[in-house]
């Protein structure tokens, strides 16, 4: 090991930044989050710099570097640039046995700085000790994708429980175990899902019966947006959780592209529908979602889109805090939003469209209870989901409604997929031809103005059948 690492304290204390440029900006923003007294040092500051300095967040001083403004500082970062004097203040630092950091010169400096993940208190620190910063710095990128953004909360929540866990369990073994259960368990699993109060109630149990989970463990389920398909479009949250479950309940909309991002060995459950097969019912699913997170275990409802966007993620979720089960709910890109972007339709446009809709095309009884004629404008744009086998009848509505035949259309089939297709038109030719896109893959209608802006990545084969 070349370079031993140590997180170093600065709180409250002085320090030196020599040079008032870009990059002394960048150390300046570091130490302000360390909490370090900062002094500079350079005959001009750059607009950041003073205008940090006007706040009192640093103390400027506008003229070149003496070694006297080396005295009673922690730690000394000369970052001006300028070889002879960035040479000159390192010398100056390291006869008087100081903490020096020259920018990008590992060969002037006796500590080098990391690429930096910051959950605080957790700090994650990567170096190459110099060799290959680029490198350090997309293993920080790695690092910073798979650790959950509530990381910090839940060390300064275990922070807050520790002298109660070190009074009621016996330091080694059972202490660790105990806490090897927590972060493990659904009680982190709910600090990261934004449930602290929760949390806090089954630790003070668990802290009071020695045990982690108590006799029964109890699971929690995220019901988890995957977006419209391309795995790309997950949000961190859904990855780290897809990454992070025990058991996974998925139906049609989900890819096996986005599966492949899941844990290898947590649990698959197909719920949709399988060749001359239903799909569960929702009390089925809903059963399954209850019996999995009695057993303890963390459970993800993928949904595709978002789960409160037709998605029935606001039953599922009543289901089960009905019956005092824990459910985080991720948010994820709906379709209309995935695919209205892959096809190149803004969905509102200054002067063009002033408002936009979700609506869908298939009520509970067929025909949807929608009040066409408030949705009828031309400078609205309309997203109709669930439309496949529809498009037709909605046209026809539409037009009852009045708006006119010309009114540009799209459908976009298997949105943000390899296998996307757009097909562009107007109302008219949709309510008096049968456009086929609908009839492989999830699909959409984009009625308004600014469908006729709908493009395809690739060839439409075929868009029509028949008429008829
Ligand atoms: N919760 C989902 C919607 C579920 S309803 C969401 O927020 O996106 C299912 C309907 O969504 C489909 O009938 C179709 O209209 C639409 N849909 C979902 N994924 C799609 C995709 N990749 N391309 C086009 N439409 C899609």
């Amino acid at each position: 090991m070349d370079h031993l690492p140590v997180f170093l304290t600065l709180r409250d204390r002085s320090v030196l930044v020599v040079g008032a440029g870009e990059s002394a900006a960048r150390k300046a923003r570091l130490l302000r989050r360390a909490g370090a007294r900062i002094h500079i040092v350079a005959p001009q500051a750059n607009a950041e710099l003073s205008a940090l300095a006007r706040q009192g967040a640093v103390t400027l001083h506008l003229r070149p570097f003496e070694p006297a403004d080396l005295r009673d500082r922690a730690a000394v970062w000369a970052a001006t640039g300028r070889p002879a004097v960035d040479e000159t203040v390192a010398a100056a630092a390291r006869a008087r046995a100081l903490p020096v950091n020259v920018v990008d010169r590992p060969d002037l400096s006796n500590f080098i700085m990391p690429a930096i993940i910051d959950r605080n208190p957790i700090i994650v620190a990567v170096s190459s000790g110099g060799a290959a910063p680029v490198l350090a710095r997309r293993i920080r990128a790695q690092l910073e994708r798979t650790l959950p953004a509530r990381l910090g909360h839940l060390a300064r929540f275990a922070g807050r429980f520790r002298s109660a866990a070190k009074a009621s369990l016996p330091a080694g073994l059972p202490r660790l175990r105990f806490w090897e259960g927590v972060f493990d368990g659904p009680i982190a699993a709910a600090v990261l899902a934004g449930e602290e109060a929760q949390a806090s109630e089954r630790m003070l149990l668990a802290v009071n019966r020695n045990a982690p989970s108590g006799q029964r463990p109890e699971g929690i389920v995220h019901l988890v947006g995957a977006g419209p398909g391309d795995p790309d479009l997950l949000t961190l949250r859904a990855l780290h959780l897809l990454q992070t479950a025990d058991v996974i309940v998925h139906d049609r909309l989900i890819g096996p592209d986005i599966l492949d991002y899941a844990r290898r060995d947590a649990k698959r459950i197909y719920v949709g529908k399988a060749a001359g097969k239903p799909s569960l019912a929702q009390a089925d699913i809903n059963a399954l979602l209850l019996r999995h997170a009695e057993a303890g275990q963390r459970v993800v409802r993928l949904k595709g889109g978002d789960p409160f966007v037709f998605g029935r993620g606001g039953e599922e979720m009543n289901y089960l805090r009905q019956r005092g089960i824990t459910v985080e709910v991720v948010p994820g890109i709906t379709a209309a939003l995935g695919c209205a972007a892959a096809a190149g339709v803004p969905l509102t446009q200054r002067g063009v469209s002033s408002a936009v809709t979700f609506v869908t095309g298939h009520g509970r009884a067929g025909e949807p209870d929608v009040d066409w004629s408030a949705l009828a404008s031309p400078s609205h744009t309309l997203v109709i989901y669930m439309a496949a086998g529809r498009a037709r009848s909605v046209a026809a509505r539409l037009i009852e409604h009045g708006l006119a035949g010309t009114t540009p259309a799209a459908i976009i089939e298997n949105g943000t997929r390899p296998e996307q297709q757009v097909w562009t038109g107007c109302l008219g030719t949709l309510r008096d031809q049968r456009p086929r896109l609908g009839a492989d893959g999830p699909a959409l209608i984009v009625v308004g103005q600014v469908a006729a802006r709908a493009q395809s990545a690739i060839a439409v084969a075929a868009p029509f059948a028949q008429a008829g």
